[in-house]
This record gives structure tokens, C-alpha cells and sequence, in this order.
């Protein structure tokens, strides 16, 4: 039987692996680091097309008890003036909501449940090398220990080194001139309706809260920063380095701002975020694919990413049945070719979409008075769309019986 190695166990990997069992081709996870490592980071959105790529495969179970539904997103500018509200997504037929959800509890529940099916999964296994060998690959990890199997993806997060060892010369992640920082705040309300996001345009920083419905409050702020803090400068500053910057970031707008920043739970950190334009090589026609992330990262203003490493996964096992890779590992590279055109335009279509929800974050005096110009019509042509332009994006399904070609 065909043996996949998958590099990652963050949202892509244990995807595939459960996925993989379900075309009949055994799989074994390896993850970087310690197990339960993934309990950090803030809130994300989880948007309906991922929640269709986990029922593909019968998974969604275990998500779909996380977090709470969201549907319009508001936004107002500095001086706290409506610029306009708009579905946050399409409406789908099967009525699946976008969710709002702790980035930690989508990887527990995915990891969990990849374990309850009985997925193999090695921690504190970070790949140092890998290289083709007679019919396969074999893997290099950093404890020097070795595995070998017919075929590897890369499932290894936006700084992927599968990404390198496919094309030495690919892609860079780009870096986004905005910074993140957020998390959530128990008892402490806001003056927002349930299931709506509030983001604000600031003078100086792009600022959002939305309520939870446990009488809590979700945020995050985006602060500019044009160039890329070097390694290890954003560790230096402290909870009250943050507060301090982001009450003064913050001066002078009107809104509830001032009070989350008191109000949030320490320590308050931040961190850089960045995207992946266009990474030419996916695969290197043989062996060895990458997905997620470490193939597409879009910006998190697109509130896609998670979603499109799920359908990667899922549609990823599709390719691996339809090309009959189950029983012939040497049909990988026809399997990486059918992948890739099924998901490569996609995939950038909404990585650009991120880049351009980015940049309006981080406008200038002059960009930002046309931007507040020019959103308001744009939210009400949104608004009359009724999110029908985002079907596209919210409303994909995959029928995982479909043959894929
Ligand atoms: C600030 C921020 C906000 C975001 N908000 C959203 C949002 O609202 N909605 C959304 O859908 N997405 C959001 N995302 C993106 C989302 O988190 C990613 O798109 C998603 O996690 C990608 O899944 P993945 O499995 O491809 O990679 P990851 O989840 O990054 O997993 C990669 C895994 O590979 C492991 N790994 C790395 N190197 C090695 C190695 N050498 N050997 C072994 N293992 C290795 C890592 O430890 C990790 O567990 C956001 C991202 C950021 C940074």
C-alpha cells in the first residue's frame, strides 16, 4: 500500500492523514514539535468552505461545537463615522455559517479527531532533509532519525523547508507592513449586535472587536510597521510596551479601543504576519508536494487560510484516488499535476484578495481619504449583492465521491 509521509500536524496535515485512510493509502504524520505545542496564538475565522471540506470527509464533527457564528462585518472610521456594514459571507444552501473560533481549540479538535481514526502521528520531529531514493522518498529529521515512504507533502506552514527542497530558489514569504496583536476578553461587552465584527479604520491602526455570546469580547489590532522588525525584536517588548503603543496608536479615535486594551487579559505580544505570492513549484512531479500554507499562505485579512489548507487536504486524497496512486505509488506525479490544476488559480485569487484587505489597513494620510471616500459605495453595492460576489469563495463544495481529473 502507498505510504505518505506528511510533514506538518497543524491543520493541513491531519486533514490529509484522515483523509488519505479514507482512499485506502496509510500515512504517517510528523510534526516539529512536542505535542499540545499548538495551544497559542489568538482567534481566527473559520469560514463555511472549510467546514465543507471536513464534512467531505465526514470530520466536521468535532468543529462544528467551537466557537460562535458571525455573518456581518461593520466598519467605521477614526472619527467612529459608519463607513458601512456588509455579509461577511455568501450565503450557502446548506445554511453553514462562518465561525469565529480560538485558533488552539481548531488544531486540538482536528488533531484529536485524526487520532480517535487512528492516524499516526511522531512529535518533536522537525525535517531537516529530504531526498528521492529508489521508488520513494526518505526523510531526515533534526534527532537524526530517518523515515522512507512513497510520497511526501509538505503540510509544514508558511516558512516550509519542503517548499525549498521541491525549488531552492522559490518564493520568500512577503512581509505584511502590518503587525498583529488580539485575543479575548471575558465579561466585558461591547456595543455591537451578536454575530456582527466591528473593524475600524483608524487614524493610525486598524483596530476590531466583536462580542461573544458568553458576554465576552474578541479583538485584534493591526499596527503599521513598514519595515520587517528583525528576529526577535517584537519578543523584547513587554505587555506594557504593547499597551502603551497601542493607546497611543489609538489617540484621539473615537470608539471603544481604550478600554479593550485595559480591559484585555496579559501579557498582550504581537506578531509579524506575511503571504506567498506565488510559489511556482508545488511539486517536483514525483514525490514531493507541498499544501497550505507552505504552498499559498494568503494574508489574514482574507480569514481564508485554514479553510484553504482543508480543501487542499481533502481534495489532495481525491487526486491521490482518481490517479490510482492507492496501488501505484509511481502515479504521484500525474496526481500532483491534476492537483494543481484544480487548485492553483483558487488559491491566488484569494491570496490577492488577502493582499489587497492588507493594504488598506496600512494607508497613508492621502489613501486613507480616498479609501473612506470610495468604501462607503463599495459596502452598499456589498450590502445589495447580499454576499452573492462571494459565493465563489464561502459557497465551494467538494463531493468527495465526485472522480477528479
Ligand atoms: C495572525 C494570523 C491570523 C490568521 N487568521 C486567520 C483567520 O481568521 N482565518 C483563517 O482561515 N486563517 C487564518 N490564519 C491563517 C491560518 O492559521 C493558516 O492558513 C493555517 O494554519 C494553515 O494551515 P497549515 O496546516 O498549512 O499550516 P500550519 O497550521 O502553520 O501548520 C504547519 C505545521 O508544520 C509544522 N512544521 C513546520 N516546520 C516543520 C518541520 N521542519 N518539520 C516538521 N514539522 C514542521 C509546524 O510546527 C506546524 O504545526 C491566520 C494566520 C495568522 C498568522
Amino acid at each position: 500500500m502507498t505510504h505518505v509521509l506528511i510533514i506538518g500536524a497543524g491543520i493541513a496535515g491531519p486533514v490529509l492523514s484522515m483523509a488519505l485512510s479514507r482512499v485506502g493509502i496509510e500515512s504517517t504524520v510528523f510534526e516539529r514539535d512536542e505535542h499540545g505545542a499548538y495551544q497559542r496564538g489568538g482567534w481566527l475565522t473559520f469560514q463555511a468552505n472549510g467546514m465543507d471540506a471536513l464534512r467531505a470527509i465526514d470530520a466536521a464533527g468535532p468543529v462544528e461545537d467551537l466557537g460562535y457564528p458571525l455573518d456581518t462585518i461593520s466598519f467605521v472610521n477614526g472619527r467612529g463615522r459608519a463607513l458601512g456594514r456588509m455579509p461577511l459571507a455568501a450565503t450557502r444552501t446548506d445554511g453553514q455559517e462562518s465561525l469565529m473560533m480560538p485558533r488552539a481549540d481548531l488544531y486540538a479538535a482536528l488533531g484529536d479527531e485524526a487520532a480517535r481514526r487512528g492516524a499516526r502521528v511522531e512529535y518533536g520531529k522537525r525535517l531537516v532533509t529530504a531526498q528521492r531514493v529508489d521508488g520513494g522518498v526518505r526523510a531526515e529529521f533534526a534527532d537524526g532519525s530517518t523515515a522512507t515512504g512513497d510520497v511526501l507533502v509538505g503540510c509544514d506552514g508558511i516558512h516550509s523547508p519542503v517548499r525549498t527542497l521541491i525549488d531552492p530558489d522559490a518564493t520568500a514569504p512577503r512581509y505584511i507592513p502590518v503587525l498583529n496583536a488580539g485575543g479575548y476578553i471575558p465579561k466585558f461587552e461591547v456595543d455591537v449586535p451578536a454575530k456582527e465584527f466591528r473593524m475600524q479604520f483608524g487614524t493610525r491602526c486598524f483596530f476590531a472587536w466583536a462580542p461573544t455570546p458568553d458576554g465576552g469580547t474578541v479583538w485584534f489590532a493591526n499596527p503599521p510597521m513598514a519595515h520587517e522588525p528583525e528576529r526577535g525584536v517584537l519578543s523584547t517588548m513587554s505587555d506594557a510596551d504593547w499597551r502603551t503603543w497601542l493607546h497611543e496608536l489609538m489617540d484621539g479615535d473615537v470608539g471603544p479601543a481604550h478600554e479593550i486594551i485595559d480591559a484585555a487579559p496579559g501579557p498582550l505580544f504581537g506578531w509579524a504576519t506575511y503571504d506567498l505570492p506565488v510559489v511556482r513549484r508545488w511539486h517536483d512531479g514525483a514525490s514531493m508536494l507541498v499544501i497550505g500554507d507552505a504552498a499559498h499562505a494568503t494574508s489574514p485579512a482574507a480569514g481564508q487560510g485554514a479553510s484553504m489548507a482543508l480543501e487542499d487536504a481533502v481534495v489532495l486524497a481525491q487526486c491521490l484516488r482518481d490517479t490510482g496512486c492507492a496501488r501505484d505509488a509511481g502515479r504521484a506525479g500525474a496526481a500532483f499535476g491534476t492537483f494543481e490544476s484544480l487548485r492553483r488559480d483558487r488559491v491566488e485569487r484569494i491570496v490577492k484578495q488577502g493582499h489587497r484587505g492588507s493594504s488598506a489597513k496600512a494607508a497613508g494620510p492621502v489613501a486613507r481619504h480616498v479609501r473612506d471616500m470610495l468604501l462607503p459605495l463599495m459596502f452598499r453595492r456589498a450590502e445589495r449583492d447580499g454576499g452573492k460576489s462571494m459565493q465563489w469563495l464561502q459557497g465551494h463544495h467538494i463531493d468527495f465521491q465526485q472522480r477528479v481529473s
